[in-house]
């Protein structure tokens, strides 16, 4: 039994160990990576729910390392905020969406995730100004994705470059909405115009409609959207049966491997409505 305790608890350990040094190794090369321009983005879709209209691609970053191979952004995002590189990172990221967006119709939009740190500790709303200015893209075909946290911060300086952002014609949408220190207070005070509701909450939705919580906080999220005149994303759809679900629940857009996974620019073709090639 003792020996059984210790070969588990050592096999742990190895884990973390071993989970550690991926990290440490990461956050060495990242800014090498930086340097050399490892990483590249991939878009997906998100479609209107009744039309099924494609209306924007979502910006998601990939990090090709030489020796790694592809590293997630759920594993490097992180240690990129940390270390604030994500703040060189994200404006490279802004920069190349808003490119790879020209090539696309005027009606597809294109959204970028932006960390709390970008927020908080880089000139941001001059960054946009930059990248609007050098690359020409309108500032409706924007959208911003930024999370509960950045927003729930609410110093009066982040309000005021998200305000200017969004009365000059931006978007702002919530992510990963409902799995933050969710308050009602900043949804009115806020300059808003989308909320994606988090993907836990969309692959909890089952095919049965008995007692399920999940499908009374996705319904509650889409009525909130639409007492408050936001548009409401449903992220991660995955099947069929939640498409209907969504759908009935009347939630206007939706993303999802369901309709596409992401793909890279050149790749994205196919998607738009009379396109042969980019
Ligand atoms: P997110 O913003 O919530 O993005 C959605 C994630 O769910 C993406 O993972 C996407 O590939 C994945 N996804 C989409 N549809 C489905 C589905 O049907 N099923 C499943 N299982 N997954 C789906 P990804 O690309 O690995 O990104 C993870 C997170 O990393 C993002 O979550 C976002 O928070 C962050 N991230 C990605 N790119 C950037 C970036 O450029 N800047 C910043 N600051 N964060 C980023
Ligand atoms: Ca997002
Ligand atoms: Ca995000
Ligand atoms: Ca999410």
């Amino acid at each position: 039994h003792a020996k059984e305790k210790r070969n588990r608890s050592s096999f742990f350990t190895d884990y973390l160990k071993q989970k550690t040094l991926y990290k440490q190794r990461l956050l060495n090369d990242l800014q090498v990576a930086i340097d050399e321009q490892q990483f590249f983005l991939v878009y997906q879709p998100q479609f209107n729910l009744t039309a099924m209209q494609l209306t924007s691609f979502e910006a998601l970053i990939r990090w090709q390392h030489p020796e790694l191979g592809q590293v997630t952004p759920d594993d490097f995002i992180p240690l990129t905020e940390s270390s604030q590189l994500i703040i060189p990172l994200g404006e490279w990221v802004l920069q190349q969406a808003c490119e790879d967006a020209l090539h696309w119709p005027e009606s597809i939009n294109v959204a970028v995730n932006v960390s709390a740190i970008q927020l908080e500790y880089s000139d941001f709303g001059e960054a946009i100004e930059n990248t609007i200015r050098s690359t020409g893209l309108a500032r409706k075909r924007l959208e911003l994705e930024l999370t509960e946290s950045s927003i729930m911060n609410n110093s009066e300086r982040n309000m005021a470059i998200l305000e200017a952002f969004r009365a000059s014609g931006g978007r702002i949408a919530i992510d990963d909405f409902g799995t933050g220190f969710s308050s009602f207070s900043y949804l009115h005070s806020f300059p808003l115009d989308k909320l994606k509701i988090d993907r836990s909450f969309i692959q909890l939705l089952s095919a049965e409609l008995g007692d399920n919580s999940a499908m009374t906080i996705v319904n509650s999220i889409v009525k909130l959207g639409i007492a408050l005149e936001l548009q409401v994303t449903a992220e991660g759809i995955e099947t069929e049966a939640q498409h209907q679900h969504l759908k009935s629940l009347e939630c206007q857009l939706g993303q999802g491997y369901f309709y596409a996974k992401p793909m890279t620019a050149a790749q994205l073709h196919t998607f738009i409505p009379n396109s042969t090639s980019q």
